[in-house]
């Protein structure tokens, strides 16, 4: 660079640095979409809006900076640093509009709109229609002939001028805004039911009275001076930048105080400035299919918020959307011309050029968007752009359209799509029209997603009963419990008033991709009169409720449901995510049904079989109570026999189902308490089944009972203290295997011990399995591979992980239980405070559902290194129920896990989010690939 051009450089760099208020309008701006933190994300848009020659009503941005300095300097400094800047800003805005500030013939509206770098949606104050006094009043009703909008417009402005600057807004939510007060006495004496009503004189009177008070409440005028006004607007939007709503929100969104807000002081333009002027809201794509459809509401002679009020009925904007609205509201093709034309017809010019602005936009913002624009006596102003909320089903099919046209490559196709988004193409979902009427009774916790509907259900054996009877069932308990499983098996769907999102409904119910909301603690269920109360409504037992899954909802009453779609789009996808994968997404299933539904998500393996669940069912819980109740080895080892060739069965069509893909399956983990009744008739019942006394019966499940079972005889412990358990289900596994083999099925079988917390535990339980598996395969006289490994998930295990490495082949993490460890939370009481916690900040997010990457994280982190430097190449996964959480798997990516496991329906969601991780780690690494931009 020679030595003019660096003098150059600095200049513009210093002038840069005084620089202040950035002008956009016309065809140049002066910042453009890259200058965010200077702009704000509204100020930079806007300027890039200007530059790629959209019709933007002109304006100016005062830089973020000005903010800092306001707070550190106050009113009078800003305006002393500002008023060169406005004003000259200011004069620029008048030439583009050929209005002028203050005039009294010709005069030019404002807006001023904070705008920070972080969208903080409604946080911030704005103020509109500045200006206006009863000079320039006068001027604007000559000049559009519309005296009822310019009167209009002056008691909003009051009123709005009112409350943001002079203070009047109420302090309290119990206290009423005094311009509110008014107006409704204004419009009880005059008989008006709406605003719309109230004649030109009335809003006359009203401004009087508006303006009296102002006086009275603040013991000032009302400004009648536009520069006044400016000023005003301006500090008071900076103010709002510390007001305990914005505040609140950044605190909840981590964003620094010292970021500050710009503020956006734009010319007014109006829609409502008689027939030739309109207002309306498009979409360059339709945001609930996702189908490049231009499309969008619009009302002549309106304001923008007239067309979202729902007061008058917006037209559609193309004519093919009008015929299509017509047909679906039974409008006939002469009303609607007559009454509901579309812009295309009406305004042909005007439509033409909206629908270049929104090609033009969708274009450069490579993106569906979401477009305000108003006419003003026909001309067409664009008021704002930007990335507009679509559904699950819309957003894969607007990033693959858009990959395929060559407008977004790989990489940012898959990054467009968010994981948790994927559960609405997998669910039935509510009818959105039916859903819009449906009454919202109580909200739990977002357990399993899915939309249900049925009738109330309290007990699990009746639900079965009442489906086989041809109804449809919502099983509703306080909590449930593994002998509940055929019953929320034939439920629509499960409602717990207990439990979280590791609850035993939580946890089952996604494995079975049903519906689920736990933890809704307003439900009160009375079991003994079958009725479940939420506030004063009692709902008795075949009422019908509905449940939202993937919100929480509980509603009143039947809503229907549909089957969504899966379009060629999601597999694409998929296909995509695969290439661009390095973890491999595995599933957890125990079910040859369960593990095919996962496979056709893609899943590439089992990563656990919980082989609890397969004791419950039929006669096999039988003889499992005979193996609980046997006094001695001898008395286990006949019960456990009878189990045998059942589980053999069992892992023969799970390991059919995956065959050539690995399959973890996980020893009996649960206290065996779980597995004997708790209720005396129930006990009496069994007693009678084994042949013995019901004081047996229930001495037997007093002498298993333990004060914290979770924390109590399970896991491995069940396996190292009653070894022959071990021993059967390891046979069971092998014997499976090699049948399979005979058949030229090829199973692998990875054998996994649950919650070792010592290096001893582990290695006796290795020497149990892999004695028991070699002394088969003698037997047979032939060989299978097999792993043998452990679940990680006591705090201890990951500190010695090394140590436990030398006898485990692999490592999976069990994250439910290492969080309650961790934190100390228990996975089935926590729903009593965790709500409140969440809700007082004290968790950022339940840490059974996001794995809480800040502490057990680490535990995580440090086992795979440790285990890693005890074994090289340990095969490291997880299959606690972060395994399906977006946020968690890409920690588990980075981490450098070889897998992840989840239940059958995330299994696409992981897929995605495990893409997303190899490819935001690779951009990271290499500054420019993939070209990816956060527009
Ligand atoms: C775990 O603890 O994370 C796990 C997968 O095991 P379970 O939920 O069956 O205790
Ligand atoms: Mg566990």
């Amino acid at each position: 660079m020679d030595k003019k051009s660096k003098i150059a450089d600095h200049m513009t760099e210093s002038i840069r640095k005084d620089k202040k208020v950035y002008f956009f309008g016309g065809s140049r701006a002066d910042g453009d979409a890259t200058m965010r933190n200077i702009l704000g994300g509204k100020g930079a848009n806007l300027a890039e809006m200007v530059n790629i020659g959209v019709p933007v009503p002109p304006g100016f941005t005062i830089s973020t900076e000005v903010s800092t300095i306001y707070n550190e300097k106050g009113r009078d400094y800003v305006i002393d640093l500002l008023k060169e800047e406005v004003k000259a800003n200011l004069e620029r805005v008048e030439q583009e509009m050929g209005t002028r500030f203050g005039d009294k013939e010709n005069p030019l509206l404002m807006s001023v709109r904070s705008g920070a770098r972080a969208s903080m949606p409604g946080m911030m104050d704005t103020v509109l229609n500045l200006g206006l006094n009863e000079e320039t009043l006068q001027g604007l009703i000559r000049k559009t002939g519309n005296e009822r909008f310019v009167w209009d417009s002056y008691r909003r402005f009051i009123n709005m001028y009112g409350d943001v600057v002079m203070g009047m807004k109420p302090a309290s939510k119990e206290e009423e805004d005094p311009f509110d007060v008014i107006m409704d006495h204004l419009k009880e004496e005059k008989g008006a039911a709406t605003d719309q009503d109230l004649s030109t004189e009335d809003l006359k009177e009203l401004v009087n009275r508006f303006k009296k008070a102002v006086k009275e409440q603040t013991g000032k005028d009302f400004p009648e001076d536009p520069w006044e006004q400016l000023w005003g607007s301006v500090m008071a939007v900076f103010e709002s930048w510390n007001n305990p709503r914005a505040t609140y929100y950044r605190k909840m969104h981590n964003i620094p105080a010292s970021w500050g807000t710009a503020i956006n002081v734009q010319a007014m333009v109006f829609g409502n400035m008689g027939d030739t002027s309109a207002t309306g809201v498009a979409f360059t794509r339709d945001a609930a299919t996702g189908e490049n459809i231009f499309n969008g509401e619009y009302l002549v002679n309106a304001q923008g918020e007239d067309v979202v009020a729902g007061i008058r009925t917006p037209r559609e904007i193309t004519k093919e959307g009008s015929l299509r609205w017509a047909k679906l509201q039974g409008v006939s093709e002469e009303e609607r011309r007559e009454r509901y034309p579309s812009l295309e017809e009406l305004f042909p010019e005007l439509y033409q050029q909206l629908f270049e602005q929104q090609q033009k936009l969708d274009k450069h913002y490579r993106d569906m968007q979401d477009l305000e624009f108003t006419i003003q006596e026909g001309k067409l102003w664009m008021l704002q752009t930007r990335n507009g909320k679509r559904t699950g089903p819309a957003m894969v099919k607007i990033a693959m359209d858009m990959l395929r046209d060559g407008v977004i490559n790989e990489e940012e196709a898959l990054l467009r799509v968010e994981p948790n988004k994927l559960d609405e193409l997998l669910h039935p979902v509510f009818d959105p029209a039916e859903l819009q009427k449906a009454k919202v009774i109580a909200q739990g916790l977002p357990a399993s997603p899915g939309a249900a509907t049925g009738q109330i259900v309290f007990f699990a054996d009746e639900a079965a009963d009442w489906v086989a009877a041809g109804k449809k069932v919502i099983l509703v308990r306080i909590e449930t419990s593994p002998e509940d499983l055929a019953g929320m098996h034939a439920a629509e769907g499960i409602l717990t008033a207990r439990g979280g999102m590791t609850s035993h409904a939580a946890v089952v119910a996604r494995g079975m991709g049903k519906c689920c909301v736990s933890g809704a603690g307003n439900v009160n269920i009375s079991y003994r009169n079958r009725t479940m109360t939420v506030g004063e409504r009692v709902y008795n037992e075949g009422d019908f409720i509905s449940l939202n899954g993937s919100t929480g909802e509980v509603f009143d009453g039947k809503i229907i449901t549909r089957v969504p779609e899966m379009s060629g789009d999601f597999a694409d996808l998929m296909n995509l995510a695969q290439k661009h994968t390095r973890m491999g997404v595995r599933t957890n299933a125990d079910t040859p049904k369960d593990s095919r539904v996962a496979r056709e998500f893609g899943a590439v393996g089992i990563g656990l079989c919980r082989t609890e669940h397969m004791f419950f069912e039929g006669d096999r819980i039988r003889a499992m109570r005979e193996m609980i109740l046997a006094n001695d080895e001898t008395g286990r080892r006949k019960a456990l026999d009878k189990l045998l060739p059942i589980q053999r069965q069992d892992f023969e069509g799970i390991f059919e189902a995956m065959q050539d893909l690995p399959v973890t399956v996980r020893l009996l983990d649960p206290p065996l308490h779980e597995f004997l009744p708790h209720e005396e008739a129930n006990q009496k019942e069994m007693a009678q089944e084994m042949g013995m006394t019901p004081e047996m019966v229930k001495q037997k499940v007093d002498s298993l009972h333990e004060f914290n079972p979770m924390l109590g005889h399970r896991g491995c412990r069940l396996g190292n203290t009653y070894p022959e358990i071990s021993e059967m289900q390891t046979r069971a596994i092998i014997e499976a295997a090699l049948n399979l083999k005979q058949k030229g099925i090829r199973a692998i079988p990875e054998i996994m011990i649950p919650l070792t917390g010592t290096h001893e535990e582990m290695k006796l339980q290795e020497t149990i399995v892999r004695n028991t598996a070699e002394k088969v395969i003698e037997e047979r006289g032939e060989r299978i591979d097999y792993l043998v490994g452990t679940m990680i998930e006591i705090p201890r295990a990951c500190l010695i992980a090394d140590k436990i490495a030398e006898n485990a082949e692999f490592f999976s993490f069990g994250t439910n239980d290492l969080t309650q460890m961790t934190f100390g939370y228990s996975r089935d009481d926590s729903g009593r405070f965790l709500p409140v916690y969440l809700e007082k900040g004290l968790l950022k997010a339940d840490p059974f559902q996001v794995l809480d990457q800040e502490g057990v994280g680490q535990l995580v982190k440090l086992a795979v290194e440790r285990g890693r430097s005890g074994r090289p190449g340990l095969k490291v996964g997880i299959c606690g129920e972060h395994g399906g959480e977006p946020s968690s798997v890409e920690f588990c990516h980075r981490v450098n896990m070889d897998y992840v496991s989840c239940s059958p329906f995330r299994v696409p969601i992981a897929r995605l989010a495990a893409a997303q991780a190899n490819v935001k780690e690779k951009m990271a690494s290499q500054p420019g690939f993939g070209g990816y931009t956060t527009a």
